[in-house]
């Protein structure tokens, strides 16, 4: 069967090996932020409906479990945001009732949290990872370009009612960007509005893939361990690069399939695709080789090294 709505598993920096499940087309999102990997959001919508069809992905599930070894998480997120899709609370109970023994995780960007039916729907996620990366509307709408309707006060509230009644664990990712939000006044504001939400743990991350503009550049790692130092009452994380890949192998005769997949979402170096498939560079570059040959895919630089992506798509 050819999976059209779920990717990998890759392995995730926070959740092991994660098979995602992607809720929305590319790219269905609320915001349309700077550092995005996905690429610029084609439709910018606050608007939830059931974008991609709850039975789909129903049957792709089933398919991919009954053959395959289970991947540590199941985790919906994908090519944008997934709390618009209005059967995500549909799909997380199918999950609990059929695959009850594999954690589900939500990874969003928490803006529609202040509408109590999403909260209720992701309240039986095991654990929920939101962002967080502005205390000001005019640094929410450099970094993250929300909907007109967005603000980041609703944004907080629905951080705070949802950590009210969400007893699963709840990981807060703050995307640092030097330049738009490591002023110390930020970081203090950031402070207190974390304190309110009152997370398990925050995660720091910054850029290591391309972005929407080209001349963004990550917080060094010394900066990151200032930041975390400053936001001294919680429980901090700074995100460090994915586990290597364990027991799950994919098929030689799949590659090519999973290395196009994988680009389709986001543009990766040869270290980040031998991380995804479990294979030695010589094996993978057999296969880019021949990607490249048949003008498949691209290269291009940026300062993490070569990147590839799929050609035509930005
Ligand atoms: S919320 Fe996520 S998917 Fe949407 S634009 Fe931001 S990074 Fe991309």
């Amino acid at each position: 069967m050819k999976y059209e709505h779920l990717f990998g598993p890759v392995p995730s920096r926070r959740l092991g090996m994660s098979l995602g499940i992607d809720l929305v087309p590319k790219k269905v999102c609320s915001l349309d932020c700077v550092y995005c990997e996905v690429g610029q959001t084609t439709l910018h919508t606050t608007i939830r409906k059931e974008y991609i069809l709850f039975d789909k992905i129903a049957e792709e599930l089933k398919h991919y479990l009954n053959n395959n070894a289970k991947p540590d998480f199941l985790t919906l997120t994908g090519s944008g945001e997934p709390t618009l899709n209005s059967r995500i609370g549909d799909l997380i109970s199918f999950i609990k009732q059929n695959y009850s023994e594999i954690p589900v995780a939500v990874i969003t960007n928490g803006t529609l949290l202040n509408n109590p039916k999403v909260r209720e729907e992701i309240l039986h996620a095991d654990v929920v990872l939101p962002s967080l990366d502005a205390s000001k509307d005019e640094i929410f709408k450099k970094i993250n370009s929300p909907c007109s309707s967005l603000t980041v006060k609703d944004h907080v509230e629905g951080l705070v009612k949802f950590r009210e009644s969400y007893t699963g664990k709840m990981w807060l990712e703050v995307f640092i960007l030097p330049g738009y939000n490591d002023s110390v006044e930020e970081i203090s504001r950031l402070k207190e509005m974390i304190e309110a939400i009152s997370p398990d743990a925050v995660q720091l991350n910054t850029l290591d893939r391309p972005g929407v503009i080209e001349d963004l550049y990550p917080a060094s790692h010394e900066e990151l361990i200032q930041i975390a130092t400053h936001l001294t009452s919680q429980n901090i994380e700074i995100i460090v690069n994915p586990p290597k890949k364990h027991n799950l192998t994919i098929d030689e005769r799949d590659l090519d399939s999973v290395i196009l997949s994988t680009l389709q979402r986001r543009p990766c170096t040869l270290d980040d695709l031998t991380k995804i498939t479990g294979l030695n560079e010589v094996v993978l570059s057999k296969y880019m080789v021949a990607l490249l040959e048949n003008d498949i895919i691209e290269p291009f630089q940026q300062k993490r090294g070569k990147f590839y992506r799929i050609k035509g798509i930005e």
